[in-house]
Formats: structure tokens, C-alpha cells, sequence
């Protein structure tokens, strides 16, 4: 049987490659290759930056207003119709319903956010700053900006860069993970239905070779890329040597600081759903506990407990936890299981011996509980990526606070304790861009920026927010006299009134 390839979005219409590479795209609770996906050559890439970058002057120059409604209707629009590009990131993903439809309302938050662009653009007017010369600042789009994003969340992300370049008026070349493309196809059709012009956005499905093309071409302006961090460092630096802005969110390993005066059902609940919730496979997982002696008895009885309960399965069935993304990527984090055995952690709870409710060809692997983790294995300091949960027992606080500031990673964090000058000290002193108190995974909100310190981010703006408007645009200061006639003459010095 001959499978679809999904290709390319270039100026408005879907575009079949020819580059004649293709990768396999599965369906990872069926274990099946259910399609290809298009992998652009150079000439391809050339041809949807060149494209995106002849549509800008004139989306550039629309009126605010004219492109405001555009933005809202892409709003109503999936708002309407998210149920489908749920199925579809389940498809591909693998990530129960429920979770594909989280990332999605999370993604909507962007686009309502975006919504607000003419009150973000504003700039400041200073009337009289020198006797009649007036200052004023403005902002304005950069050009062509490129998307690079990851496997794990194939609509969320995106969307946590493209509402806000779009509205801002630039023009977006999204280049999506290759192993689950189709939710950025399905995305560019509803631009379309909302009335985008074409070439506005861009959907350019490829690998190296087309990240390659777009950190490289004089037309893209700026770079946002998230993905893991050996690979945001190289984009980073390489986006960088040619010219362009770049922020580069790399990989984490986010640690749960549990004090012992925590609510441990909290705690138990919040370690299950920030450390299994879909299937590991988020940048803001929690994957160590920190348990500060003597907690760590009381509170694993509560997590194994909970973990009896969860059933890992096909994402369309209702399940807790589905598949992980390919099979590579599910035996990879299972091998981790035999490397904690082997440096003397204790294996509570092995997901390689659970049952699941799924297809048996699917890519799984059950909730795993790991305890006296030693900090040297590299089960702690690797990022797993996967259902794997470590615990770490340290004597105090600071012990606590020592192990997570010396770590390589600064994503996310957080601390559960009932004590608040505790909780005050932690959001001061702890070295990551995004903590929790007694919230286990501090994702925040969209009109506050994303992003973490230390390798988990490279560049110093962050996704969204008001930091998000910075780096998708420009700032200008205009300084501005109308002459008339007492225009001071020649004076080589700076004005001084
Ligand atoms: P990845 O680094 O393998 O891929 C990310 C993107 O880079 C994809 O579009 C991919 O096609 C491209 N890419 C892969 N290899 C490349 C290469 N050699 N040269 C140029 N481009 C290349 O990441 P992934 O496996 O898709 O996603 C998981 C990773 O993303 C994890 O490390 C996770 O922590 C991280 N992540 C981070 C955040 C964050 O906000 N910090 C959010 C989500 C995911």
C-alpha cells in the first residue's frame, strides 16, 4: 500500500516535494508507519523563505485592524474545530486526547494574547523633549522569521511563537518536527480559512538540511527553535554567526523539592501527573524528586499507590498515559531503568513489566519509580525523557537547593511546603527561569514569557509575553522637529534644552 506523504505549505497551497527524501511518520500506539513526510532539499527551502519573503511588504503595511480580525478569526476558528488537530496530534504523538486538547487550549492562550498586538505595539511620544523637537519610539516587524520545533508538542509550541510574529506583521516559516508533521499542515489550512494572505505562513517539513537553509538564508530575519539542547546550542551559534536573532530553548531536568511539612497527598498527586503526564515526553516534567529526610518513607508508599492506579494505553481509549513517541525513543528510556539498577538505585516500579491497553506492536512503557538515585548516575543527570521518575533523598533544604542550582539544566522547578518563608527563600535563591510553589509544573501563562536558564535556553528572550513582542520586533526612537523660524542655528554640541 502506498502511504500519503505529507508535504510542504508554501504560498498558500499545500506543496508536493521532490526532493525525493522522506521519513517515516508512525502512529506510535499502533507501532505502524501510517505515512511519510517530505524532507525539503535546499531548493525547496529557498523557495518557501523566497515566498514568505515576497508576501511581507504587503502584510507588513496591512492595517492593524485588517489584520487583528484575521487573528481573531484563526481564534474562532480553533476554537471551533480543536477536537481534530487533537486527533491528529494523538495520531502522531502518541499523548492521550485529553492531553492533545491541553496543549491546544495552552497554544489558544498565544493566540488570544496575539489578539492584543495594536496595545503591545503602542509605543511612548515625549512632546517638547528639546524645545520643539518631540521623541517618540515605535516597533516594527523584523521580516521573514523561521519556527523550529520539537516532536513533543506539535501544536503548542509552534504557537507559542508564530500568533505573535504574525501579528506583529512578520511572515513565518514553521519548520515542524519530522516525526509528527501533520499538525502544522492542518494548522496553515485554518490560516487560510481565517483569511491570511498566502505566503504569510509558511510550513516547510524537513530535517537538517532544512534547518541548515533557514539558519543560513539572508531573507530570515530571526530564529525561535526549542528542541533538545545539543541542538539549540548548535542552532544558537550557527543562527547567530549569520546574523539573526535567536532564541534557542533547549532540553531540562526539572527537580520537585518536597520539605517535610508538605501535604504529601499534594505532593504524591502532583509528582504522578508533572511526572507521567504524557508520558514524560514535556520539557516542564518533573523528573527527580527531592525529598528532604525524613519524607521520602511517608511519601513513596503514596506514590506507588497511585501509580497501581494508572493505565498506560492508546491515547483514543481513555487511557492515562499513552505510548512513548518511536520505538528508539521508548527503548532508550527503558535502557535507563537497568542503568539505575546497575549504579545502586532501587527500581520500585518498572514500567518494562506493566500491562497496557493498546495495540502489542505499540511503543510502550509503564509509569517507573526510581528511588536513592545516586547524583553521579547519569539516570540523574541526563534528561530522560520518558515516565521515569527518579527520587533523590538529601538531609535539608539547602542540600536541596545546592543539588538543583549545581545541575546543567535551569527549566523548571518547584517546591511543596506548607512553610512560606521556605517557599520565599526557594523562589529567591533557586538558579531556573520557572518555579512552582506547591505547582508542580509552573508553566506560565501567556502573557508572561517562557523559558529557563543554564542549557535550557540559549539567548536571553524568552517565548511569549511581552518578550515575545521584543523579539519578533524592532524598536525605532524617532526624534522630530517641524522647523519654524526660531530654529536655534549651528551648535556642535548636544542640545541641553
Ligand atoms: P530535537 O532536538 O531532536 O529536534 C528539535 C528540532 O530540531 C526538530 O525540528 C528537528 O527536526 C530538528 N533537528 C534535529 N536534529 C537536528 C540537527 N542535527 N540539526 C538541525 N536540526 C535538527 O528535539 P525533539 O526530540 O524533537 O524534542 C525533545 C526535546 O525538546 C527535549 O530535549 C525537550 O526537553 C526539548 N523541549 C524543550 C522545550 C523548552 O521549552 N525548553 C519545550 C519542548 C521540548
Amino acid at each position: 500500500m502506498t502511504l500519503p506523504v505529507v508535504g510542504h505549505w508554501i504560498n498558500g497551497n499545500e506543496f508536493e516535494s521532490k526532493s525525493g527524501r522522506i521519513a517515516d511518520v508512525y502512529d506510535p500506539a499502533l507501532g505502524e508507519v501510517t505515512k511519510h513526510v517530505a524532507l525539503a532539499n535546499q531548493d525547496e527551502t529557498k523557495l518557501a523563505i523566497e515566498s514568505a519573503a515576497a508576501a511581507w511588504p504587503a502584510w507588513r503595511d496591512l492595517s492593524q485592524a485588517r489584520r487583528q480580525e484575521i487573528i481573531f478569526r484563526f481564534r474562532e476558528l480553533l476554537n471551533e474545530r480543536k477536537p481534530e488537530l487533537a486527533e491528529i496530534v494523538t495520531s502522531e504523538h502518541g499523548k492521550v486526547l485529553s492531553d492533545a486538547l491541553g496543549e491546544i487550549a495552552r497554544g489558544q492562550e498565544v493566540v488570544e494574547f496575539a489578539c492584543g498586538m495594536p496595545h503591545l505595539l503602542k509605543g511612548f511620544y515625549t512632546e517638547n523633549a528639546s524645545t520643539g523637537v518631540d521623541v517618540y519610539s515605535t516597533r516594527q516587524a523584523l521580516g521573514v522569521v523561521g519556527v523550529i520545533s520539537p516532536f513533543n508538542f506539535p501544536a503548542m509550541v509552534p504557537m507559542w511563537f508564530f500568533p505573535i510574529a504574525i501579528a506583529a506583521g512578520n511572515c513565518v516559516v514553521l519548520k515542524p518536527s519530522e516525526k509528527d508533521p501533520s499538525a502544522a499542515i492542518w494548522m496553515a489550512k485554518l490560516w487560510k480559512q481565517a483569511g491570511l494572505p498566502d505566503g504569510v505562513f509558511t510550513v516547510l517539513n524537513g530535517d537538517k538540511e532544512a534547518v541548515d537553509g533557514l539558519l543560513t538564508h539572508p531573507e530570515i530575519q530571526a530564529i525561535s527553535f526549542v528542541g533538545s539542547t545539543p541542538i539549540a546550542q548548535y542552532v544558537y551559534e550557527t543562527g547567530s554567526k549569520h546574523g539573526k536573532r535567536v532564541q534557542a530553548l533547549g532540553g531540562a531536568k526539572n527537580h520537585m523539592l518536597v520539605l517535610p511539612d508538605a501535604d504529601l497527598d499534594l505532593v504524591a498527586d502532583s509528582a504522578i501527573n508533572a511526572g507521567f503526564g504524557s508520558a514524560g515526553e514535556r520539557c516542564m516534567a518533573i523528573s527527580v524528586v527531592v525529598a528532604v529526610e525524613p519524607v521520602a518513607d511517608r511519601l513513596i508508599p503514596k506514590i506507588v499507590e497511585r501509580m497501581s492506579k494508572l493505565r498506560t494505553g492508546d491515547g483514543r481509549r481513555g487511557c492515562d498515559m499513552g505510548p512513548l513517541v518511536t520505538k528508539a525513543h521508548r527503548d532508550k528510556v527503558a535502557s535507563y531503568i537497568d542503568v539505575a539498577a546497575a549504579d545502586g538505585a532501587e527500581v520500585l516500579v518498572d514500567g518494562r513489566t506493566q500491562e497496557f491497553d493498546g495495540d502489542s506492536k505499540g511503543f510502550w512503557l509503564g509509569p517507573t519509580l526510581l528511588d536513592r538515585v545516586p547524583v553521579t548516575s547519569k539516570v540523574y543527570t541526563e534528561e530522560i525523557f520518558g515516565p521515569v521518575l527518579s527520587i533523590v533523598r538529601v538531609d535539608s533544604y539547602d542540600d536541596g537547593v545546592n543539588l538543583i542550582n549545581s545541575g546543567a539544566f535551569g527549566n523548571g522547578t518547584a517546591i511543596f511546603t506548607n512553610d512560606g518563608g521556605a517557599a520565599r527563600r526557594f523562589q529567591n535563591e533557586i538558579q531556573v527561569g520557572m518555579v512552582g510553589i506547591n505547582v508542580p509544573i509552573p508553566v506560565p501563562v501567556a502573557y508572561y514569557s517562557f523559558g529557563g536558564w543554564k542549557n535550557s535556553l540559549f539567548g536571553d528572550t524568552k517565548a511569549h509575553g511581552v518578550e515575545g513582542v521584543h523579539f519578533f520586533t524592532r524598536g525605532k526612537a524617532i526624534t522630530s522637529r517641524w522647523l519654524d523660524p526660531s530654529h536655534g542655528g549651528i551648535n556642535l554640541g548636544f542640545p541641553q534644552n
